[in-house]
C-alpha cells in the first residue's frame, strides 16, 4: 500500500495557537476543513475565513485559554478532548513555548527554570495528556536548530537546554508509542519572522544573520506549519523519531 496523500488530519489539537507557527498551523488546518482545538495562555484573535475554494467542508476553531505547564489545567482540556472534537484527535502539535536570551552570568535560576518550564516540562504534559487519548496518529513538537549550533546569533543557552530536551523526549516517545501505532516528530525552524523573534527589529544583527542563511533569508511561519502539517499527514506514515529542520539552511552553513 502506498501514501503518497496529504490530506490533513481531521482533528487536532494545537497549542500556541493564537500566534507565530501554531497560529499558522491552526489556519492551514481549518482552511483544509479540520476541527481545531486551539490552546493558548492568550484569549484567541478570531482566524482569517477560509478562502471559499480551500475545502469542501468548513473547518472549525474552538479555542480554549490554558497555560500549558499548568498540569491541571492541560489534563481538564486532554480530558474532554475527544468530547469537544467530535473523537480522539489524529494530530496534537505543541507550538506555545518562549525564547530568552542573556549571557548565562547575568541568567537568574528563575529565567532558567522559567525556560525549561515553559518548554520542555509543557511538552512532556503535552505529550502526556496525548498518550492517554490518542488511538494512533502524529505527535509532532517544536524544538529549535539553538539546540544543536553554539554558535546561535545571541546567548541563549537557558532556551537551547530546554528545546534540547524537547528532541531527547521526542527520540523516546518515538520509541515508546510507535508500538500504539502513534508516531512522534520535532521539527526544528532556523530564525523565523513570527512576534517571537526581536532579531528582525535589529537590521544589523539580521543583515550578519542573512549572510549566513543559504537561503539568505527568515522563514515565515506558514513554512514552518507545512512541516508540521506534513509530518501530521499520512504521507509521514512511515517517519517517526525525526527532527526536521527548517532553517534556510543555516545547520549546513
Ligand atoms: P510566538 O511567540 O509567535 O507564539 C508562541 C505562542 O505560545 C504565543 O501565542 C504564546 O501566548 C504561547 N505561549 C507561550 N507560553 C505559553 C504558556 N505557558 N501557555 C500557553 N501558551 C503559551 O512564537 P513562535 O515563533 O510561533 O514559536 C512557536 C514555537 O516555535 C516555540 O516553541 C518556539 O520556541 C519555536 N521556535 C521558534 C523560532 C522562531 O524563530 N520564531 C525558532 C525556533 C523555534
Amino acid at each position: 500500500m502506498t501514501h503518497t496523500s496529504f490530506s490533513l488530519p481531521q482533528r487536532m489539537i494545537v497549542t500556541g495557537a493564537q500566534s507565530g507557527i501554531g497560529r499558522a498551523v491552526a489556519q492551514a488546518a481549518v482552511d483544509a476543513g479540520g476541527t481545531v482545538l486551539g490552546i493558548d495562555r492568550h484569549a484567541p484573535s478570531p482566524l482569517a475565513e477560509p478562502a471559499p475554494s480551500t475545502s469542501s467542508s468548513p473547518g472549525r476553531f474552538i479555542a480554549r485559554i490554558a497555560d500549558v505547564t499548568d498540569a491541571a489545567a492541560l489534563d481538564e482540556v486532554f480530558g474532554r478532548a475527544a468530547e469537544t472534537l467530535g473523537g480522539a484527535p489524529d494530530a496534537v502539535i505543541h507550538s506555545a513555548g518562549i525564547y530568552r536570551q542573556a549571557p548565562v552570568g547575568d541568567m537568574s535560576l528563575d529565567e532558567w527554570e522559567h525556560s525549561m518550564r515553559t518548554n520542555s516540562t509543557s511538552s512532556f504534559l503535552v505529550a502526556r495528556g496525548a498518550s492517554r487519548i490518542m488511538t494512533g496518529g502524529s505527535l509532532v513538537l517544536l524544538t529549535s536548530i539553538a539546540y544543536a549550533r553554539g554558535d546561535w546569533f545571541e546567548p541563549c543557552a537557558a532556551y537551547a537546554a530546554s528545546k534540547g530536551a524537547v528532541v531527547s523526549l521526542t527520540t523516546q516517545l518515538a520509541a515508546e508509542l510507535g508500538p500504539r501505532g502513534i508516531r512522534v516528530n520535532a521539527v526544528a525552524p532556523g530564525v523565523i519572522n513570527t512576534p517571537m523573534t526581536t532579531i528582525t527589529q535589529h537590521e544589523h544583527a539580521t543583515a550578519g544573520l542573512l549572510q549566513r542563511l543559504p537561503l539568505r533569508r527568515l522563514g515565515e511561519a506558514n513554512e514552518v506549519a507545512a512541516a508540521c502539517l506534513f509530518l501530521s499527514s499520512a504521507a509521514a506514515s512511515y517517519i517517526t523519531g525525526a527532527v526536521l529542520p527548517v532553517d534556510g539552511g543555516f545547520l549546513v552553513s
